[in-house]
């Protein structure tokens, strides 16, 4: 008998749990289900800017053998120069560590950090690769208060009330998955000052910086805060719709003293995984400094920007149904009201709606929102698929009980 390792016991990724191993056994008996449940823009028919692959595919042989453990220094060069556009100060191509994904990299930066009990201040909702990382590395997620009723604000005061003399960092996820929101930067810098009053490594999640609607601004934590060490993690996957080339990045900003222990043992580990995957790495220059414009997605008419006012229209028309409109990201979040659908099991809703819709959306709880009321919808999708699906939930909602 072959036994899991006891430090899985409490990781929870149920995202891709439970609902999606149901999605696959009623594809294998022949059904086809729409999946609104991934931010993976190329299945649908989202790709990369030509430019960007023609340089991968022209560096292919230059690819063979294994780069710097830090990644490739055009590249990372490329990543420098990105934050100092953006008003980072000191970001030096040594600062950036390349990465398999920023999924990866969320990984090595909490195992450099985390000592059994160590905790950690995460958002609920939360990308949920978050919380569980933290948990496999032994230490355990404080979840603070984001609100629907703040446009899915962090509640700050809530936040500061969660520090604990065990707080080693807090993680800011902005703009957010799942649920749309860009902080305001007053928002942002009461979460900057929580850390900055109790000592916290800041770890900003800006994967979805370029992706944003009706004018919103979004601010950079670590260009609003060079006085403290900053990790800010962005990638290739969302804005240049490269998800399978798992390609991300990992920059480190402020005063570099303090946490320099801290960066030998990112370094450490940087080095065990030899180096990220070379040819994708060769994609973030020929983006960043290739200046490549996603304006023409986000805009009036823009695929996205038409995707998230029909999603979210549509939406809003489901009785007992209400949803924030998301400023940034790919995702809406809307919410179920308790008064009219009364959930208490939301995956157990999720796996209904696929089974009787074939239709594959993502629970709230899921997310590490602690309320039964809200799901995901992935609006990747053009107008027309996203018509149909939300027409299978309302039809599902019409007359679903628990
Ligand atoms: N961070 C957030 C907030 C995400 O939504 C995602 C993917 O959906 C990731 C990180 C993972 O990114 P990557 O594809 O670079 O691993």
């Amino acid at each position: 008998m072959v036994l899991q390792a006891s430090r899985l016991a409490d990781v929870r990724y149920d995202i891709r749990g439970p609902v999606l191993r149901r999605a696959r056994t009623l594809e294998a008996e022949g059904h086809e289900i729409l999946k609104l449940n991934l931010g993976n823009p190329a299945p649908f028919g989202m790709v990369a800017p030509e430019a960007v692959l023609d340089h991968v595919a022209a560096s292919i042989r230059a690819s063979q053998g294994y780069s710097d453990a830090r990644g490739i220094a055009p590249a990372r060069e490329a990543v420098a120069r990105y934050y100092q556009r953006t008003g980072v100060e000191n970001v030096t191509p040594d600062d950036v560590f390349l990465g398999n994904g920023v999924s990866e990299l969320i990984v090595m930066a909490l195992q450099a950090l985390l000592n059994p009990g160590d905790e950690v201040l995460v958002p609920s909702p939360d990308y949920p690769l978050w919380t569980g990382a933290v948990t496999l590395c032994g230490g355990r997620a404080v979840h603070y208060r984001c609100a629907g009723e703040l446009d899915w604000n962090p509640d700050v005061e809530h936040v500061a009330a969660q520090v604990s003399d065990k707080t080693r960092a807090i993680v800011i996820i902005n703009p957010n998955n799942p649920t749309g929101a860009v902080y305001s930067k007053d928002t942002l810098e009461g979460l900057l000052d929580v850390a900055r009053r109790n000592d916290l490594l800041v770890l900003t999640d800006e994967i979805y910086d370029q992706i944003l609607y009706d004018g919103a601004t979004h601010y950079c934590a670590a260009a609003l805060a060079p006085d403290l060490p900053v990790l800010t993690l962005g990638g290739m996957s969302k804005s240049y719709r490269l998800a399978g080339f798992r390609s991300g990045w990992l920059a480190v900003s402020g005063p570099r003293e303090p946490i320099a222990e801290y960066l030998d043992g990112l370094e450490l580990l940087a080095n065990m995984r030899l180096c990220p995957n070379v040819p994708a790495q060769h994609a973030i220059p020929a983006a960043l400094d290739g200046g490549i414009d996603i304006s023409h997605l986000l805009r009036p008419g823009g695929r996205l920007r038409d995707q998230r006012d029909r999603g979210w229209q549509l939406l809003t028309e489901i009785p007992g149904v209400d949803c924030y409109k998301p400023a940034g990201a790919l995702y809406l979040f809307p919410r179920l009201d308790p008064e009219v659908h009364k959930i208490v099991d939301d995956q157990r809703m999720v796996i209904d709606l696929l089974e009787q819709q074939h239709l594959l959306l993502s629970h709230g709880t899921g997310f590490n929102l602690p309320s039964a009321d809200h799901l995901r919808v992935v609006f990747l999708a053009s107008v027309e698929v996203l018509e149909d699906a939300i027409g299978r939930l309302a039809a599902f909602l019409a007359d679903y009980k628990q």
